[in-house]
């Protein structure tokens, strides 16, 4: 045990060897439980420095003569760069994985047992045989640490079977155990814990916000428009096409799509090659150097692609597909922007990104309990892709379990917001900035169209959708559209705007001269009346009753307003207008009534649906 140790001794050794300044945020904690003896257990995003947390108190160790720290690491290559940046700063370090020759297999088991190395890397398959455990016996071990520990997680995405045998190693040697890794939610630190039988582990807990990362979701649709909303993204980075500076990797599901994407982007010029599990060793290595080295700055890949990558200028990362969980998601995107430079993180998103993955996933069964493990993650990425909140403080967290975080402002969902905000400021210069709609709020447009029965002006469309109560909507069956309302986050010239952009893209046409209006290319028109039609009267006469807004609206409001104060979160995030107005026309009285609010989704209901009821029973005019 390195015992006695102080700190000012640790921080010299800091500067000295490693070059830092000061310890970063976490780092000390670590070092100190190293230290005292004290199993820990560190949750740090990915590039805050997680490896110093055991690499300094091996220094140290090895200084006092007092044995060896050995990492349980998952990969290869990332072992031989850890090992190479050791030497490099004068500290002996080894790796010992299957491919290396027996000679120098026998070499590092020699120098472990001699007690010379300060820090030997292995995998966890490694830790697992009986011939390396009996050697281990033998020597000195002061520090066991485990690299990307939710490897333990059977709910971990990159789960390994043999990290569950690591708690075996405890009973060969008296050392503390170091845990690490960058993605866990608090049930997968939980489960570090007990599967390492990590004994009363000191927890650290980082910050997760990145600040020089602005999210985006974006819906595209099939793969041709995914195409060109990926080639969009790129050339507004400014990535991939004679490259200077900055590099892009674009993530997709499956092997097939990512040499899809390749192929077709390099058809369009841009300087890109791919990587996948299904490729030759060789192909891969080349691909990789030609990334890291910057001669094809882009990439296209499957997840087999970045662990261990440490590169500091990637600018965007888009997800061709979506992951099968928000670990997998943040691990990736966070590969963005190591350099603290902003740097841009782009999710696509479609239901048929889930069914991808559980095909993926059934590939591998897996227990039932597994499964629905699975569906809960894939129901996490939807949420997060559907999300109204901001997608930096959603993703936080999600990581540290609750606690409240800032919105980050940087975000697509931030940044919608302000428009809002800004264009309810200055109404009369409503023209000057015309918001862009999401590719959602356009797709919706559509989809209303669509549902009507005749054409309809530009202008009752947009009112419409943004829930104005107008006269002149109550004919047409406007009222009683699904998606009435659902764009009450804009403002009406930007819907407008939106709408001719739709027709100049061809999605509408237009029809009729006298009044023009539109309608769906190619799409018949019904002239009879139809009961539906009838329908469509019946909410305006009852809502119009109550349009002026009655004290559960008002009452609503004012939740929503001290609620967002409270959470730090701008108000609509709390729910939207039309959720008040929904709730105070339908008075709902239980958790499946407002389960049939648009716009109130699970995790809402979960948070204020008591509340809401008991307004509803105070304020509602039924009660
Ligand atoms: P992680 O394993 O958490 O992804 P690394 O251990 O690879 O992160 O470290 C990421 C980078 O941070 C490295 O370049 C490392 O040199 C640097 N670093 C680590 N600790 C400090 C520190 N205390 N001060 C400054 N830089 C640091
Ligand atoms: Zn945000």
């Amino acid at each position: 045990m390195l015992g006695g140790m102080r700190l000012g001794e640790a921080r010299d050794l800091l500067g000295e060897v490693f070059g830092h300044a000061d310890f970063r945020f976490g780092q000390r904690e670590a070092v100190e439980a190293a230290c005292t003896g004290r199993d820990a257990l560190i949750l740090l995003p990915t590039g805050s420095g997680k490896s110093l947390c055991y690499q300094l108190p091996a220094l140290l160790a090895q200084r006092r003569s007092l044995g060896t720290c050995v990492v349980i690491s998952p990969l290869i290559a990332l072992m031989r760069d850890q090992v190479a940046a050791l030497e490099a700063r004068g500290l002996r370090a080894a790796a010992l994985n299957s491919h290396q020759e027996a000679a120098s297999q026998r070499e590092t088991l020699a120098a472990l047992r001699a007690g010379e190395l300060a820090l030997l890397y292995v995998s966890p398959e490694r830790a697992a045989q009986s011939g390396f455990r009996r050697v281990l016996q033998s020597c000195r071990v002061t520090l066991l640490a485990v690299d990307e520990a939710h490897c333990v997680s059977q709910w971990g995405h990159d789960f390994r079977p043999d990290y569950l045998r690591i708690h075996e190693l405890r009973d060969l040697f008296d050392a503390p155990c170091l845990a690490l890794t960058a993605t866990a939610t608090p049930q997968v630190m939980e489960e570090i814990a007990k599967l390492l039988a990590l004994r009363d582990p000191q927890v650290v807990t980082g910050e997760f916000n990145r600040p020089n990362l602005s999210f985006a979701v974006r819906q595209p649709g099939q793969q041709g428009q995914r195409l060109a909303a990926l080639e969009e993204e790129l050339v507004a980075a400014k990535l991939g096409r004679r490259g200077k500076g900055g590099r892009g990797i674009v993530y997709c599901s499956t092997r097939k799509t990512a040499e899809a994407v390749s192929k077709s982007l390099r058809a369009r010029g841009f300087a890109i090659t791919h990587y996948h599990a299904g490729r030759t060793q060789l192909a891969r290595e080349r691909a990789q150097k030609a990334f890291e080295s910057g001669r094809t700055p882009l990439l296209a890949a499957t997840n087999a692609f970045g662990m261990g990558i440490d590169l500091p200028d990637i600018r965007l990362i888009v997800h061709f597909q979506a992951p099968g969980s928000l670990e997998a998601y943040y691990q990736e995107a966070g590969r963005a922007g190591r350099d603290g430079a902003p740097a841009r993180c782009v999710l696509f998103f479609g239901a048929g990104d889930l069914n991808t993955q559980r095909r993926l996933a059934s590939a591998s069964a897996g227990s039932a309990k597994l499964r629905a493990h699975r569906e809960r993650s894939l129901e996490g990425v939807a949420r997060y892709a559907q999300a109204i909140r901001c997608r930096q403080q959603m993703l936080c967290a999600h990581f540290s379990g609750g606690k409240e975080h800032p919105t980050c402002g940087g975000c697509d969902v931030c940044v919608d917001a302000e428009g809002v905000e800004a264009s309810q400021a200055c109404e009369t210069e409503r023209s000057a900035d015309i918001q862009r709609l999401s590719d959602a709020a356009r797709d919706l447009i559509v989809d209303a169209v669509e549902r009507l029965r005749k054409p309809v002006g530009r202008g009752n469309l947009a009112r419409a959708l943004r829930g104005s109560r107008a006269k002149s909507l109550s004919r047409g069956g406007l009222m009683t559209l699904p998606e009435y309302g659902k764009l009450a986050d804009y403002d009406e010239a930007s819907v407008v705007a939106a709408v001719d952009a739709l027709l100049a893209e061809g999605r509408l046409e237009r029809r009729g001269r006298k009044y023009p209006t539109v309608w769906i290319p190619g799409k018949a028109i019904r002239t009879k009346t139809t009961p539906a039609a009838e329908a469509g009267e019946a909410p305006r006469t009852r809502s119009r009753a109550r349009s002026r807004g009655g004290a559960l609206a008002r009452a609503l409001d004012n939740y929503r307003r001290r609620t967002a104060r409270h959470l730090k979160w701008k108000t609509y995030m709390v729910f939207q207008k039309r959720v008040i107005l929904a709730i105070d026309r339908e008075e709902p009285a239980s958790h499946d009534a407002l389960a049939r609010i648009p716009g109130l989704g699970p995790a809402k209901i979960e948070r204020f649906g008591d509340d809401i009821l008991q307004l509803v029973r105070e304020h509602g005019g039924r009660s």
